[in-house]
């Protein structure tokens, strides 16, 4: 038969702030009652698993995501923290890239460290590197209008070949109305039939 003070008690005997008379109260009727020691030694069992369980060191994106949390402040992430997040990544990898290329940057992965070291460049060089940048983007953007220009051309000379088609279709319909009538006239006056 279960004891009826079971729950009650256990619950007890794992609250934080459990005073030491009712602590030696509750082991003296565990030690006297089977089905609360049973119940007891279950819990310490899963109390134990828990507790090795939390020894477990946690994983790197574990600590990371606290990190951005502790960052953008406890509950005020969400999945608008993230869609933001996200939007501003191309821009964020492109000025970082630049940054990358300008400062001379270089990225070493050594025995499971990242180092990154910086060139320290002079203005001279950073001015070269950036004109450099400049000029490629110049480079793109001709590239496109030279793109966009031989487009129209070809758009012009198909108009022109709809247009000459055209013409030669309204020339060929003149002529058949031409020769229409030349026949209506003499049709009409040699008196064979009349319309
Ligand atoms: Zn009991």
């Amino acid at each position: 038969m279960p004891c009826s003070r079971t729950e009650h008690l256990l619950r007890e005997y794992f609250a934080d702030d459990l005073d030491p008379v009712v602590r030696a109260e509750i082991e003296q009727h565990v030690g006297n009652c089977p089905d609360c020691a049973g119940e007891l030694r279950q819990l310490l069992g899963a109390t134990a698993d828990l507790r090795r369980w939390r020894e477990l060191p946690p994983p790197r994106w574990h600590r990371h995501l606290a990190l951005f949390k502790r960052e953008r402040g406890a509950g005020a992430t969400g999945p608008s923290g993230w869609r933001l997040a996200w939007q501003w990544l191309p821009a964020t990898a492109c000025a970082l890239m630049l940054g990358l290329v300008l400062l001379n940057t270089s990225v070493v992965y050594r025995d499971g460290v990242v180092e990154i070291g910086f060139g320290s460049p002079s203005m001279a060089e950073v001015d070269r590197r950036l004109a450099e940048f400049q000029r490629e983007q110049a480079e793109e953007r001709a590239s496109f209008a030279a793109t966009l220009a031989r487009f129209e051309q070809l758009r012009a000379q198909d108009l022109e070949t709809i247009q000459a088609s055209y013409e030669w279709l309204a020339d060929r319909d003149y002529e058949t109305v031409q020769s229409l009538r030349q026949l209506v006239s003499f049709v009409g006056s040699s008196g064979v039939a009349t319309w």
